[in-house]
């Protein structure tokens, strides 16, 4: 039997870790040979909401699931961990300022970046889907020096998977025949999918659609898409937002396809113009488990404006957090 690696989930009582736990138990990420440790974070209040959702682990009495640690203190949580799925956040209340929500979040993501950087094994694979989830990606990193930016990540993965999903319905073909789709900057409404160097079936995607559909339905639907699911499910979209972390930390783990890339949030080097360190969603390929960004693509004036408009998003949601860093 191999030895038993750990895994944290914050926010482990809400709503995305309903879905994302017992996929986790189940071996999803690591594969049905790996027995994992499963190690809860919860804020006091929601211990026994967190509880509930325990007893329902053990329920399903998964082979692969050799214990759980429940807590509401981030060391115990981040003890050894190999991976880490940031998932709690403070949701935005009415009335509430975008900048209120920034800094009570920030608050949470300096305390847990600093246990990370204390208490997470060396070689951490950190997830942060909590919003605004490439601010807060920014603080953790801030906050673990000892641990560096290569640890850490924000998730642009469901807003990669909704563009391919929007991309097949439109072209008639399955999410397979997809390649190349890319999502830059912001986890926000302010993100831009580019179909740029899209291809369906080996065909430049954009050869295929209308450019009117590309500007004004294709762009618009995938960056309000989360607010849709709520409008229309009348919940935030929980098991898509599960499966996109999943599929994330897969694939940081066992690489991208040979002739594809994905989208992650990653701290920027200089590429594309993005100012280094900021926290920005750029189309990656990922091997032996190292993130490198696809440098040197051609990028037309269009994209190149909507890359920097989401540069300017991020450096103002840093400057509202800046004391934290
Ligand atoms: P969810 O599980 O639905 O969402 C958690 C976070 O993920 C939110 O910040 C949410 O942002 C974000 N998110 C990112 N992408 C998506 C997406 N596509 N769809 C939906 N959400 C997305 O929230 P709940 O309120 O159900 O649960 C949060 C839990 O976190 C609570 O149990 C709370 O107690 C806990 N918490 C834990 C903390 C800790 O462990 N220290 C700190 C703070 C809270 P958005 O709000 O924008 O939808």
């Amino acid at each position: 039997m191999k030895t038993p690696i750990d895994i944290a989930v914050t926010g482990a009582a809400g709503q995305i870790s309903y879905s994302l736990l017992f996929r986790l138990a189940s071996g999803e990420l690591l594969g049905p040979e790996q027995p994992i440790v499963l190690r809860l974070l919860e804020v006091p209040q929601a211990m026994q909401t967190l509880q509930g959702v325990v007893m329902e682990l053990n329920d399903c009495a998964y082979p692969l699931l050799q214990k759980i640690v429940m807590t509401d203190d981030p060391k115990v949580a981040f003890d050894n961990i190999d991976y880490a799925f940031l998932v709690g956040a403070k949701p935005r209340g009415p009335g509430m300022l975008r900048a209120d929500l920034l800094k009570d979040n920030a608050e949470i993501f300096r305390v847990q970046g600093k246990a990370l950087n204390e208490y997470a094994s060396r070689r951490v694979k950190v997830l942060v889907t909590g919003n605004p989830a490439n601010t807060n990606a920014l603080i953790a990193i801030s906050n673990a020096p000892d641990l560096g930016p290569d640890c850490f990540t924000a998730m642009a993965m469901l807003d990669h998977k909704r563009a391919i999903g929007q991309l097949a319905e439109k072209c008639g073909v399955i999410s397979r025949d997809i390649k190349n789709v890319m999502v830059w900057g912001n986890h926000s409404c302010t993100q831009y999918p580019d179909l740029h160097h899209a291809k369906v079936k080996g065909l430049d995607a954009l050869s295929l659609v209308e450019r009117e559909w590309f500007v004004n339905e294709f762009i618009p639907t995938v960056q309000h898409r989360g607010t849709e699911v709520i409008k229309v499910r009348g919940q935030s979209s929980a098991a898509s937002a599960a499966h996109a972390a999943i599929e994330h930390m897969r694939i940081w783990a066992h690489g991208t396809e040979i002739d594809d890339w994905v989208s992650m949030a990653v701290a920027s080097d200089g590429s594309y113009g993005i100012e280094e360190g900021l926290v920005y969603s750029f189309p990656v390929t990922v091997a032996d488990g190292r993130i490198s960004i696809v440098k040197a693509l051609d990028l037309n004036e269009f994209s190149l404006e909507r890359l920097r408009l989401n540069e300017a998003e991020l450096k103002e949601e840093r400057q509202a957090v800046k004391h934290l860093l």
